[in-house]
C-alpha cells in the first residue's frame, strides 16, 4: 500500500510588499528585509514593532503608506 501522495496545497506564500514612509519616501521591502535595522529579508512589515520609527526621519510606522505597484 502506498501511501497518497501529499497534496501540496501550497502554504500561498503572499507576495511581499512594499512599504513607503509617507514624510521622506524611505522604502521597506519586504523582500530584503532591512539588515541594518536588525530584520532579515522576509520581515512582513507587521511584524516590525510598533515602536519602530523610520531610519532616515523617524516618524513611526503609521506613517508608512503600502505602496501599489
Ligand atoms: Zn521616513
Amino acid at each position: 500500500m502506498s501511501p497518497e501522495p501529499a497534496t501540496q496545497t501550497a502554504i500561498a506564500a503572499v507576495a511581499y510588499r512594499k512599504w513607503a514612509c509617507a514624510v521622506c519616501g524611505y522604502i521597506y521591502n519586504e523582500a530584503l528585509g532591512d539588515p541594518d535595522e536588525g530584520f532579515p529579508p522576509g520581515t512582513r512589515f507587521e511584524d516590525i514593532p510598533d515602536d519602530w520609527s523610520c531610519p532616515d526621519c523617524g516618524v513611526t510606522k503609521s506613517s508608512f503608506r503600502l505602496l501599489m505597484l
